[in-house]
């Protein structure tokens, strides 16, 4: 059997939504105009669990409740076929495993994975902290992954300074036997920030690239000129990836 690691972006990759701004589509279009004005009144590279947990903060003094943001991401959008391929190849091949690699959060995650039966589905899950405050429960405190105190990742790919997704990638794969304990490395993605990991990647691994979107772009404008060494694959929907 040939020993694969399968890594999912989440957001727009996994699930067709970005968990960020449907949270506050659902409840609210005045917050969701506040995300979209902290986004674009910052410098393009700010961090974006910064600007998510400060209005989370916005919707917690507006009354609105834990089970509200629960109910919210319950109800995103996520394709059936994408379920049925995750499913059907985790029972066919016993030696893949599947990393969810996102700059999403613990909480978003881990509430639409419970929600679609998935819980069990990654072996780890990259993402930034989230927790309920403790004084206040129904206020949703994101944090980043790579704290502000710790030192900058450095990397010149154009990752947010909260995470390198390339770095990641490595980091799990040096905990996890080294890269080329995996015959195949494949990923998933759609944004700008995937580009990064991908650059990580050697021949013969495959990147399954959403058309249409950052990532695409960035593969074709910038590919060959950073090295990229990669197949690449692109998809629109679930039911290709399954296929
Ligand atoms: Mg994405
Ligand atoms: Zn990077």
């Amino acid at each position: 059997m040939v020993k694969q690691l399968v890594v999912f972006d989440f957001d727009w990759s996994f699930v067709d939504q970005d968990t960020d701004r449907w949270v506050f589509e659902v409840l609210s279009t005045e917050l969701r105009r506040l995300l979209q004005s902290r986004k674009s009144a910052g410098s393009g590279m700010q961090c974006t669990p910064d600007v998510v947990n400060d209005t989370m903060k916005d919707l917690y003094e507006k009354g609105f409740k834990k089970e509200d943001i629960l109910e919210a991401l319950r109800i995103l959008p996520f394709h059936p076929a994408m379920k049925r391929a995750v499913t059907s190849l985790q029972s066919r091949s016993k030696d893949t495993t599947f990393l969810c690699l996102s700059n999403s959060n613990e909480v978003y995650i881990g509430t639409i994975l419970e929600k679609h039966g998935l819980s069990n589905l990654f072996a780890d899950i990259i993402t930034n902290p989230a927790h309920w405050n403790p004084d206040a429960p129904d206020h949703l405190i994101i944090g980043r992954r790579l704290p502000a105190s710790e030192p900058p990742h450095g990397c010149g790919v154009g990752c947010l300074a909260n995470m390198c997704k390339g770095d990641e990638l490595d980091a799990y794969l040096a905990s996890h036997g080294g890269k080329d304990s995996y015959e195949k490395i494949v990923y998933v993605g759609d944004g700008g920030n995937d580009f990064c990991p991908l650059l990580r990647m050697r021949k013969g691994d495959l990147g399954l690239v959403r058309k249409g979107l950052e990532l695409d772009a960035r593969v074709k404008e910038e590919g060959e000129k950073a090295g990229l060494k990669i197949d690449v694959k692109y998809w629109e929907q679930a039911w290709q990836i399954d296929e």
